[in-house]
């Protein structure tokens, strides 16, 4: 374990309680992580005050939720800590509880949700209160509710989440109790507010190195099948399917985070197609590139994993994705995301890069239809792009039988070389949308032609030129070039009406 050493302001805020007479403990995460042996900021303190009396103890309070008990104290140094008087449920709903002040420690251990959650710590007397052996389950890495688990899941659904994100985050194996009660509950989730549901997810995504060990337990528990039925279909679907030998386990330990051991079927499901398909599956590739993404960027977490979503239903693995398919995963990523309240912003950043995930430009085209791709993807997406490419590759990597080859059937060394080119035309000045061209739909007026959607297909022809030669990009290159087009098109026109 590790040492608890709190901030000078929680002893503070301790020593002023007791002095006026009121018992205060810490609770939950940070005892819970320094048990776990990781370091914590997250101090919640419980105390027998109640708020009217914490709020006239302390000089500078904020009233957090007051109702349930909770009012901040800023510290000297300007920190807000959390102080939240002795509770005791009185009545729950599966969504929340009403709750009730009390005077017992006790009372308010038991309401918590695992035993690791429910162990106390004096931050003056440095001792511990574990009425529930969470210290013990710690150790043990496993993972139970307080009192009967069936009963504490129907209080608040939220629970089973939090179990899974606990389970994964700390390397927990769930008692078989607390499982099966678990798997049982899931299908009554379905009152559990997106806002939730979205949090839970987003803590996962950025509070973890490895998401995928609780994204595991969510498909293995079947929440995933309940919550987001798209990313359930990509478990046992082959990735891609012309590797599917890959993936005949021959027994050995896999190294996707997915080999942790699980007591009482909580083994993953990823073997579904009678075992034929294990770690090549759309939705390991998933979790491993999730895995090798950066936690501070949860919307390159989200991409990867709502990458396959776009496959159309009748084919039987990933293949080659083209427009249709990027499309379709851009519309069910943003369906996704918008049915969990997802802001606009994130929406529409994690939808742009799933587009494209699966549509990399092909490494041995010429430097023009690099620019091609370039300019339907736009430049700002490929930063971000060519970061998730590089930890599919990795992810790839690590399946021992396909040691060097990336998603695309690249080799690492190949995608840095492409990396480096789009880098390098990226920067380069030249138009990538018809916008940036030297000439416009104005010139086409001021030439003396009637606007109709002819001027766009003429712009998008001068783009594709321009694309071919950037050097071409000058306005007397493209009036050039407009005139003749334009005779052309008059023509056609010409022609085609007198057909009619
Ligand atoms: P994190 O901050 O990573 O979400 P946490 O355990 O600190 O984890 P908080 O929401 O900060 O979660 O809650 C603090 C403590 O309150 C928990 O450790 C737990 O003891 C208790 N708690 C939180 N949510 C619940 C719940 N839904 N049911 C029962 N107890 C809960
Ligand atoms: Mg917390």
């Amino acid at each position: 374990m590790m040492e608890l050493s709190p901030p000078g302001a929680v002893r503070w805020i301790c020593r002023t309680l007791e002095e006026a007479g009121f018992e205060t403990w810490a609770v939950g995460g940070a005892v819970r992580d320094a048990l776990a042996g990781i370091p914590s900021g997250d101090w919640d303190l419980t105390t027998s005050a109640r708020p009217g009396q914490i709020r006239r103890i302390f000089p500078r309070t904020v009233p957090i939720g007051v109702e349930h008990g909770t009012v901040g104290i800023l510290a000297r140094d300007g920190t807000l800590f959390e102080v939240t008087t002795f509770r005791r449920d009185v009545q729950t709903t599966g969504r929340h509880a009403v709750v009730a002040f009390s005077d017992s420690l006790d009372e308010d251990l038991a309401r918590r949700d695992f035993t690791i959650n429910a162990v106390a710590w004096h931050p003056l007397r440095k001792v511990m209160y574990d009425p529930f052996s969470g210290v013990a389950d710690m150790e043990a890495r496993c993972l139970q509710t307080v009192g009967e688990a069936r009963v504490r899941f129907a209080e608040d659904y939220l629970r089973i989440l939090r179990a899974l994100r606990f389970a994964g985050v700390f390397q927990l194996t769930v008692t078989s109790e607390t499982w099966s009660a678990l798997v049982e509950a899931v299908p009554r989730m379905g009152q559990l507010s997106a806002e939730r549901i979205r949090e839970e997810m987003e803590k996962i995504l950025t509070g973890h190195a490895q998401p995928s060990t609780s994204l595991s337990l969510y498909a293995a528990s079947g929440v995933l099948a309940f919550f987001y039925p798209e990313l359930d279909r990509l478990v046992g679907l082959p990735h891609p399917p012309e590797t599917r030998m890959w993936d005949v386990d021959d027994g050995e330990a896999r190294v996707d985070g997915h080999g942790q051991p699980h007591e009482h079927g909580q083994a993953h499901e990823n073997d579904r197609e009678g075992g034929a398909v294990r770690s090549g599956d759309v939705w390991s590739h998933a979790l491993r590139t999730v895995d090798l993404l950066p936690r501070h960027r949860p919307a390159l977490r989200w991409a990867a994993l709502l990458a396959g979503i776009g496959i159309p239903e009748e084919d039987q693995g990933a293949g080659e994705v083209g427009e249709e398919e990027g499309r379709r995963t851009l519309l069910r990523s943003a369906a996704v995301l918008r049915r969990l309240r997802s802001s606009n912003a994130r929406i529409q950043e994690v939808g742009g890069l799933a587009e494209w995930i699966g549509r990399p430009p092909d490494p041995s085209a010429s430097d023009a239809g690099l620019r091609r791709w370039l300019s339907q993807v736009g430049r700002d997406r490929l930063p971000d792009l060519l970061r998730i490419w590089i930890a599919e590759a990795r992810s790839d990597r690590l399946l021992r039988a396909a040691p060097e080859k990336g998603p695309q059937g690249w080799k690492v060394e190949e995608l840095r070389r492409l990396a480096r080119r789009l880098r390098g035309l990226s920067s380069m000045e030249f138009p990538l949308s018809t916008g940036e061209l030297a000439f416009s739909g104005r010139d086409l007026i001021r030439m003396g032609h009637r606007p109709g959607p002819h001027f766009g297909q003429l712009l998008d022809h001068l783009l594709e030129m321009v694309l071919q030669d950037p050097e071409l990009n000058t306005s007397e290159a493209l009036t050039l070039e407009a005139k003749r087009w334009m005779k052309d098109w008059e023509a056609r026109e010409g022609a085609s009406a007198e057909g009619r």
